[in-house]
């Protein structure tokens, strides 16, 4: 298959759309604590937010930052 121009664009619009239903890290980063506090609540954040469940079981860096936001809340917490 030859790659003409035509085909690229066409790649590309499918990796534009595919970005679409995924965040960055910052935006991951953005919502990170809220994730982090309805987690020590109780609460699922998994369903209320689950484009950052989806990013932190993609994302390596953010999953480490997401365990030390959480191990610092539970810090502060027991400290009360
Ligand atoms: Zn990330």
């Amino acid at each position: 298959m030859e790659l003409t121009p035509d085909i690229l664009k066409k790649l590309i619009k499918s990796a534009q759309m595919a970005a679409d239903h995924e965040i960055g890290c910052n935006e991951c980063f953005d919502e990170l604590h809220e994730f982090a506090e309805m987690e020590l609540a109780g609460k699922s954040p998994e369903e209320a937010k689950p484009l950052i469940k989806d990013h932190l079981d993609k994302c390596s860096s953010c999953r480490e930052e997401y365990q030390a936001l959480l191990e610092a809340l539970r810090t502060i917490e027991s400290d009360n």
